[in-house]
């Protein structure tokens, strides 16, 4: 084959596939070629493929390998030389039959049981009669911030239907109750019941998409953490004073934080409303500061429910509960703690929870300490 007439080609869209990878192979012409003579594959065929951002085998007709790039030896296609995967012989054979590109969508179990599956997309390009060109892409990163995307969206839907649908029934129940001006009193209180969950849902969310498309870190004055600790403590104080719950204050002195003075108060916000509404009536909930190893460390401390291991590691997904009766109950979204880590990550620090079930929990925000301190 080496030095053999070279025509050009393109890979044409497939009908399945209307946009495949944009690419021009310069294809080796086979003459004269009889079963047991396999072509080699050109340097050039090889170089345009190496261009291309995908892992590459060169495949026969009989489904032997010809040639593969690095990268394609991990997803284990071949063994012995020769294709093995019944769907990726399949692809071989239509796009050489149609001298058109195919596509195939394919799930890589993993080696040990339990382990993550790879999902890969394969594309197969016809070179000539005898001989094809599949392109891989390794998928299982944007297959699983799909999958992401669809259980959120199932989520949110599934969280607006409650107070939608309450709503909806306490209209009506207004409607039929009105002669009954007591009735009707209470079920206007219920409706503004839902319909500030409805507000708090809506504001979470739209803080959370916020917090998310913020690509690049925080970046802003020196605050002092006195500040931060002030500004959340008064806006729960209220709720906390109906559950007679009593707030012990630290000393912040000295200790400053650099970012985004609104995000961080709503962080120690969220977990002061938890440390409220997770802990009963007459108990007490610390708020404490320090400096560790270049860390502002601000805790909330409380005397709550607490929280058991294989919980410990779900609360800050989005929408996961412990208990969802009690989290509506108290007014929780679910989203509180999803918030509190995306604001932790953007001031690159974190937030970590000790926490034993009856003992209480402790929330600690870990935020890189500003200069000044
Ligand atoms: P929610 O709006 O439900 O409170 P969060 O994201 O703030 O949502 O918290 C997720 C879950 O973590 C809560 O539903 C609750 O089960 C648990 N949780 C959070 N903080 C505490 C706490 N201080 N004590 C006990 N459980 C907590």
């Amino acid at each position: 084959m080496r030095g053999a007439p070279i025509v050009k080609g393109a890979c044409n869209p497939s009908s399945a596939n209307p946009d495949p990878p944009t690419c021009c192979i310069a294809l080796p012409r086979l003459e004269r070629m009889t079963v047991d003579a396999a072509p080699s594959v050109d340097s050039s065929t090889r170089a345009i493929l190496d261009a291309l951002p995908y892992a590459w085998l060169i495949v026969l007709d009989d489904f032997r390998i010809l040639d593969l790039s690095e990268g394609a030896r991990a997803f284990n296609l071949a063994s012995t030389g020769t294709l093995g995967d019944r769907g990726v012989r399949r692809l071989v054979t239509n796009a050489i039959r149609t001298q058109k590109p195919h596509e195939l969508d394919l799930e890589l179990r993993g080696a040990v049981p339990g382990a993550a599956s790879r999902f890969i997309r394969v594309r197969s390009c016809p070179l000539n009669e005898r001989m094809c060109a599949l392109l891989i892409e390794d998928v299982s990163h944007a297959m699983r911030v799909d999958a992401m995307r669809r259980d959120f969206i199932v989520n949110v839907s599934h969280e607006l239907k409650t107070p939608v649908g309450a709503l909806l029934l306490l209209a009506e129940a207004v409607k039929s109750a009105s002669d009954d001006v007591i009735s009707q009193q209470r079920f206007v209180n219920r409706m503004r019941t839902e319909a500030e969950r409805l507000s708090r849902l809506v504001n979470d969310l739209s803080d959370l998409s916020r917090l998310q498309s913020d690509a690049y870190p925080v970046h802003g004055n020196a605050i002092p953490v006195s500040r931060i600790v002030a500004e959340a403590v008064d806006s729960v104080r209220l709720i906390a004073q109906r559950r007679e719950i009593t707030f012990i204050v630290g000393n912040f002195d000295r200790l400053q934080v650099q970012g985004n003075e609104e995000q961080l108060v709503t962080a120690l916000r969220n977990l002061l409303t938890n440390a409220i509404a997770y802990s009963a009536e007459n108990t007490r909930v610390s708020v404490s500061g320090r400096l560790s190893a270049g860390f502002v460390e601000i805790s909330v401390t409380d005397q709550g429910i607490g929280i058991s291991e294989s919980d410990r590691e779900r609360i800050f997904e989005r929408f996961y509960r412990v208990d969802p009766a009690r989290s509506r109950a108290t007014g929780g979204t679910g989203l509180g703690l999803s918030i509190v880590k995306h604001i932790c990550a953007s001031h690159g620090g974190e937030c970590v929870v000790w926490s034993e079930p009856g003992e209480g929990s402790t929330f600690t925000l870990r935020l890189p300490a500003a200069s000044a301190s």
